[in-house]
């Protein structure tokens, strides 16, 4: 996916990175400290496959920084990794996790596999190698570097490297907590699954609540009505396209790598889903039109555009046509630094990927502290929050001598579950986390984007916890 005219997708990181260094404080050596890899794991493993062929495996880990405990971010499975990439990845995670203040370190791994090409047995035996390899390593606990779901891996990877590491700990009291983004019976907790796609769209629904930057791009104010585009049908695109459905936006269009199909009155993400898991193709769905190519969708005219798949899918050579007044960075990278120029250039906002795309991590944090403290969500509260509910509305009720009718009394007295908590939690992540950004970029006129302010916001917040560190001699 790289632009070879361009820079790799590591220094695409490290000028955005320096872009930013002459808004902050710091000397130059700190500087330095913060932008490097710390720790780079380059492995190759033996595997045999189905049909007895030993195939070798390319792998790596990356910590990009220690300077929270443990390191954090997801292991992809895509036949595009190598070490840049992974690098990249690693150092955008210190930064998100610094935004939205989540106290990990930032990392990344790579399998360098098409999952496609493989099957499910393959497929787990290449994970539990890896995994086994990280414990080797010690590059894997919940205290020195937990990974996650990432392009290409969900939650049964992520059960076959917890089963792993815990037999290779026995003991570990605290072994769920190597991994998050498992399955719920694994230790997972409720609403990580969608927490991408959820925190995309609740950063930008705070971005489109924002009387004045809406006023700039010629937009109204809120999310209803907003024609949006999504590019990427998997975990973080489909819960994109369906927060932004139920909110009263349209997604008139859905690209996949097969195609792109486009409705100006919206599609509906599960229809389309369920077309492809028939099909093999998003293309042919009923009421849409096929356009000719994949990237057409990103040119099509919209108010908001989402990329939600790779890196470097808007670049010197296409950023021109993108007719977006918004662009939402789901995925990681997905914009090259050229590309951020023509958009600055033409006051297209770019709401940029490190912080935007950071629900998944957040979530992550909250499913790593119910991992430790061993209790789920709600537990000890619901019930009790219920009764107190009750009993405040019995008031009320006497009091008045009116009566609530039984659909409002089960909304007030409601106790929260977990996933309410989650959810409760990443949206106030994901406000705050948005208006921190902005109040920079505003408060200092010389930043040009909002990607520049919110590397200010992360390089301030990494360098303060290095300060406070203090660096050995
Ligand atoms: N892979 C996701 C990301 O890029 C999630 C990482 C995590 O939960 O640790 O942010």
């Amino acid at each position: 996916m790289s632009n070879q005219h361009e820079y790799s997708f590591f220094q695409s990181v490290e000028k955005s990175f320096e872009k930013a260094t002459k808004f902050t404080k710091w000397e130059k050596g700190l500087l330095e400290q913060i932008k490097a890899c710390n720790s780079i794991y380059s492995m190759r493993f033996p595997v045999k496959m189905d049909d007895g062929r030993i195939e070798v495996i390319e792998a790596y880990r990356v910590q990009h920084s220690q300077h929270k405990s443990p390191c954090k971010g997801g292991i992809r499975f895509s036949d595009a990794v190598n070490q840049d990439e992974v690098m990249a990845l690693a150092s955008l995670m210190t930064y998100k996790c610094a935004i939205v203040n989540v106290p990990f370190g930032g990392a990344k791994g790579g399998i360098k596999i098409n999952p496609r090409n493989h099957s499910v047995y393959e497929l787990e035996k290449i994970t539990r190698r890896y995994t086994s390899e990280l414990v080797k390593k010690n590059f894997i606990g919940p205290g020195i570097d937990v990974p996650a779901p990432d392009y290409g891996t969900g939650e049964r990877e992520m059960a076959w490297i917890v089963d792993t590491y815990a037999s290779l700990k026995p003991g570990d009291i605290d072994a769920a907590g190597c991994v998050t983004g498992k399955p719920i019976t694994q230790g997972g907790v409720r609403g990580r699954k969608e927490a991408t796609g959820l925190g995309v769209f609740f950063g930008i629904r705070e971005v489109c609540n924002m009387p004045d930057v809406m006023k700039r791009l010629g937009l109204t104010t809120g999310v209803e009505g907003k024609r949006v585009i999504v590019q990427g049908m998997g975990n973080v695109g489909y819960h994109c396209a369906k927060f932004f459905r139920e909110h009263g936006s349209k997604v008139i269009a859905i690209a996949e790598y097969e195609g792109a199909i486009y409705n100006a009155d919206g599609l509906n993400e599960e229809e389309v889903f369920q077309h492809r898991k028939a099909t093999g193709s998003i293309l042919n769905f009923p009421g849409a039109t096929n356009l000719a190519k994949s990237s057409d969708a990103l040119e099509t005219e919209c108010d908001i555009l989402i990329p939600a798949a790779l890196e470097n899918v808007i670049n010197g050579s296409n950023a021109d046509r993108v007719k977006a007044k918004i662009i939402g960075e789901a995925a990681n990278g997905p914009l090259t630094p050229e590309a951020d120029e023509v958009f600055a250039k033409k006051g297209i906002l770019v709401v940029p990927d490190m912080y935007l795309n950071a629900g998944g991590v957040t979530v992550s944090y909250f499913e790593w502290l119910k991992n430790l403290s061993h209790v789920r969500y709600g537990r000890m509260e619901k019930r009790f929050t219920e009764n107190m509910n009750g009993k405040i509305l019995e008031q009320i009720e006497s009091l008045t001598g009116n009566k609530v009718s039984d659909a409002e009394r089960k909304v007030i007295q409601h106790g929260p579950e977990e996933v309410d908590l989650v959810h409760s939690g990443l949206e106030e992540t994901m406000i705050s986390a948005t208006r921190e950004i902005m109040d920079i970029w505003h408060n200092n006129p010389e930043i040009p984007d909002m990607r520049t302010a919110a590397y200010v916001c992360a390089i301030n917040k990494v360098g303060t916890s290095y300060a406070e560190l203090g660096i050995f001699p």
